[in-house]
């Protein structure tokens, strides 16, 4: 009779300990079904699923094991398998902030331990000016990721600590995309109320915008309100916005890095394409996409030209870029401030709010809140001992 059986061990690692394990179970007609082992220091643990396919009784087995585990001073237990295991998930949660307060582990650890995710390792990635620290969880629940986030956003709040959750796989440290949103992202202002001082509307632009951004109105209709309001501004009077934008600082080094990583990088905005273009052109970014203005003898006509970029717009200018590029969605990165940003970061591997409204950091698997964009090599996994030599 077969009978499947499942082998927990844990102990002081030992070089030797798996070739022991492996040599005694070859001497029994047993099969191996599946494995999980990690080393954590000087911590070894496995689960091991296995097939015994004798007539005998496990428990010549389980005596045998028990004086090897006690030679290198192993706690194990084998237990009958009533069904098969469910599948393990693994997740990446990484802490970014000036300070993490014991306060904050440890309420961050009950509520993990709540949603029944265990802490099987921690990586701290930076102890500088920035304290980061991977935490690496694991699960066998089913695990509601976009609740927990919302969950863990009161503690952002009380202790200052950005964080980013993802699915540990193949593609957490390989993303090769990169999306960003322009304004107040890439850039630290909104382009369109710049333009309005230009023409003196500034007042009546801006609350169309910051309504917009919150969400709280149709984001094409509020963009062509205020593109109505900018008629005949020349384009003469914007050389001067080009050639001082307010590039957010730590956007020219992580340009500079990711482009080492081999990453595509793309500018999608609800802005506009003038100034789009003019980003894609000094950072030598590979994509842009953002809304064309109607020009007239030199000045703004009030109108829009062609397709309107708004959020659903820049979620399929997404996944037409990454399909163009050969790259599953898995392995693209979404950072954006506002409203029309939900969607992008919603279908991106990992999609970052930053400095971002509310209706944003409850819909995103991360949030960055630092002056610095570079913050973000940290979500990607990378430590200031790699980023130093970039
Ligand atoms: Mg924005």
């Amino acid at each position: 009779m077969n009978r499947q059986l499942l082998l927990s061990f844990q102990g002081p690692h030992h070089p030797e300990i798996l070739s022991r394990l492996g040599a005694l179970l070859d001497s029994w007609p047993v099969l191996l079904l599946d494995l999980h082992g990690l080393e954590q220091d000087q911590i070894f643990s496995g689960l091991w699923q296995l097939e015994w396919v004798s007539e005998q009784d496990p428990q010549l087995m389980e005596k045998s094991l028990c004086s090897l585990m006690q030679e290198f001073d192993m706690q194990f237990r084998l237990s009958q398998s009533e069904a098969q295991p469910k599948k393990e998930q693994r997740f990446i949660l990484t802490l970014l902030g000036e300070h993490l307060s014991t306060s904050l582990l440890a309420q961050l650890l009950q509520r993990l331990q709540q949603e029944e995710l265990l802490v099987h390792g921690l990586q701290p990635l930076e102890s500088q000016r920035l304290r980061v620290l991977e935490l690496q969880l694991r699960t066998h629940q089913q695990l509601d990721r976009p609740r927990l986030l919302r969950d863990l956003l009161p503690l952002h709040q009380q202790h200052h600590v950005d964080f980013a959750l993802q699915p540990e796989s193949l593609f957490r440290r390989h993303k090769r995309l990169i999306v960003f949103d322009a304004d107040m992202t890439f850039i630290q202002c909104e382009i369109i109320n710049e333009m309005s001082q230009l023409v003196g509307c500034e007042a009546e632009v801006k609350v169309l915008t910051e309504a917009a951004m919150r969400g709280e109105l149709d984001f094409e209709e509020a963009l062509r309100a205020r593109v109505r309001l900018l008629k005949g501004l020349h384009r003469d009077d914007l050389e001067s916005l080009l050639r001082q934008l307010p590039y957010t600082p730590g956007v020219r080094r992580l340009v500079r890095v990711l482009k080492q990583l081999g990453y595509k990088l793309a500018l999608l905005s609800g802005g506009f394409q003038l100034f789009v273009d003019h980003i894609c052109e000094e950072f030598h970014l590979d994509y842009g996409f953002a809304n064309s203005l109607e020009w007239q003898d030199g000045r703004l006509t009030g109108e829009l030209l062609g397709e309107i970029v708004d959020g659903q717009r820049k979620a399929q200018l997404l996944q037409e870029i990454a399909a163009r590029e050969g790259i599953v969605p898995e392995q693209v990165v979404a950072i954006g401030d506002g409203a029309n940003d939900v969607q992008m970061l919603a279908i991106a591997g990992l999609g970052i709010a930053f400095n971002a409204k509310p209706v944003l950091q409850e819909r995103a698997s991360g949030q960055l809140n630092q002056p610095n964009l570079d913050a973000l090599l940290y979500f990607l996994g990378l430590s200031g001992q790699e980023l130093a030599n970039c």
